[in-house]
């Protein structure tokens, strides 16, 4: 196929056969949020470029390297959003819907994009779904998040399979004293860094905490700890949040290098990782990011959220083999019908029964063919029943009804009788 008429390197096609997956996932999802009382918000895709700017920071992986950003036909410089709480913050504050302490508690899904080296778990368009609470500032809503995302890797059958790392990044007074030790100590061991960490210590120097090169974690060993620069209110708050996980029972390791790439994040930051997917483990990462909202122009407004991503959490499905046995099979019934009379009833039957069964799956034959192929068409649907008009059908007012898995004879059904029949044989989603 010519290049042009390619997709993008990273940007990938989600075809049918994956679509079953993605919407269990998304619907096991959206049915949790729901009962944990989160509303759902959709923003735009694009957004100013400004707006990710000055809320993910300029020093950053994503605003230096990762943004698809473009000139509109205006001249306004315009961004695929990266990622959703900066442009989650824009809608609440440009809508006053958090103003006067109100609180918010949010949920998107969608695409982001991000210009990094695609492989697996590791793409350009990616989706997400991600969470925003506004308003709350105690450990209370930190710890809701997380046991909600445990009881969610419960339901989908992964939750032997993640791990739960967290840290606590204090105020932004208690990290400004910290990165200042921190500094202190890395300049003293300039030479033994990275390249990378060398760039990072002038830039951002938190994120030399989290270097893959084993140098200069040899270097970290020694280096000074966040836990021992917390104020007291941030320490408070963290050990809230353990007493509420030690509660419910959840698991979690310390992870004082867990500094998140972004640069809002305060006090609570948590990932989700596994150890299934190769480099690409973290399915899940979030934190609290208290200065946001004000650093964005609005009132002094507690925040807490998270996000994960769907490509990440489906490959785990597949990987560890919890896909649902029944969202193999998306046909429940399928109606042949031979010749052009049978044809217009069967199609009038079909809405009959489906106004009677409006969660039945049934599908009416399209394109007309022979006895044989018509059934091979019903069977390769994967139906559990077909039902048969044919000329003796049809003289009968009947239809016939006939197990396609399994044993059972054909029989002929009244049609009047027919919505009734298959609820009682039909196990309907
Ligand atoms: P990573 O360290 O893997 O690059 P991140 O810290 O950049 O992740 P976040 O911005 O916190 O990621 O996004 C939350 C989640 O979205 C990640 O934990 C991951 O599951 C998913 N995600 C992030 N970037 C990508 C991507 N390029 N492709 C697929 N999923 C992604
Ligand atoms: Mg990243």
């Amino acid at each position: 196929m010519s290049k042009s008429l390619q997709a993008i390197r990273g940007m990938n096609d989600i075809l049918p056969e994956q679509t079953p997956v993605w919407r269990y996932f998304e619907g096991t999802v959206s049915r949790l949020l729901d009962n944990y009382g989160y509303k759902q918000i959709r923003m735009p895709i694009v957004e100013f470029t400004e707006l990710f700017k000055r809320s993910i920071g300029e020093v950053t992986d994503i605003v230096e390297k990762e943004m698809y950003t473009f000139d509109d036909r205006n001249g306004d410089s315009l961004t695929l959003r990266p990622e959703g709480t900066a442009a989650c913050v824009r809608a609440v504050l440009e809508h006053g819907i958090t103003g006067g302490g109100q609180v918010q508690k949010l949920w998107y899904i969608g695409p982001m994009f991000r210009h990094e080296r695609p492989q697996k778990g590791r793409y350009r368009q990616f989706h997400q779904i991600g969470l925003e609470v506004f308003n709350l500032e105690g450990p209370d809503i930190d710890a809701e998040l997380i046991i909600m995302t445990w009881r969610l890797w419960g339901e989908l059958g992964i939750r032997d399979a993640v791990k739960l790392e967290l840290n606590s990044l204090g105020t932004s007074e208690s990290r400004g004293r910290y990165r200042e030790a921190l500094v202190e100590y890395l300049s003293a061991h300039h030479d033994k860094l990275d390249e990378d960490s060398q760039r990072r210590l002038k830039t951002n120097p938190l994120r030399v905490l989290d270097t893959k090169n084993a140098d200069t974690q040899a270097v970290l060993v020694e280096a000074p700890k966040m836990a021992d620069y917390l104020d007291d209110e941030s320490r408070a708050h963290f050990e809230g949040l353990k007493a509420r996980l030690d509660a419910v029972g959840i698991p979690y390791v310390l992870n004082p290098k867990l500094v998140r790439g972004l640069d809002y994040y305060s006090k609570t930051v948590f990932e989700w990782v596994t150890d299934k997917l190769g480099a690409q483990g973290t399915v899940c990462a979030g934190g609290r990011y208290d200065g946001l909202v004000e650093q964005m122009g609005g009132k002094p407004t507690p925040g807490v959220g998270f996000a994960m991503g769907i490509e990440r959490l489906v490959l785990m499905l597949e990987t560890l083999e919890q896909i649902p046995q029944e969202l193999s099979r998306q046909v429940d019934v399928y109606l042949c019908a031979f010749g052009e009379e049978a044809e217009l009833a069967g199609l009038a039957l079909a809405e009959r029964v489906r106004d009677q069964l409006p969660n039945l799956r049934l599908q009416v034959n399209a394109g007309a063919g022979s006895f044989k192929s018509q059934f091979k068409k019903a069977d390769k649907s994967g139906a559990l029943y077909a039902l048969i008009l044919g000329d003796d059908e049809m003289a009968q007012q009947v239809v016939g009804f006939k197990p396609l898995r399994g044993q059972g004879e054909q029989q002929s059904i009244a049609w009047d009788a027919l919505a009734a029949h298959l609820a009682t044989c039909v196990v309907q989603g």
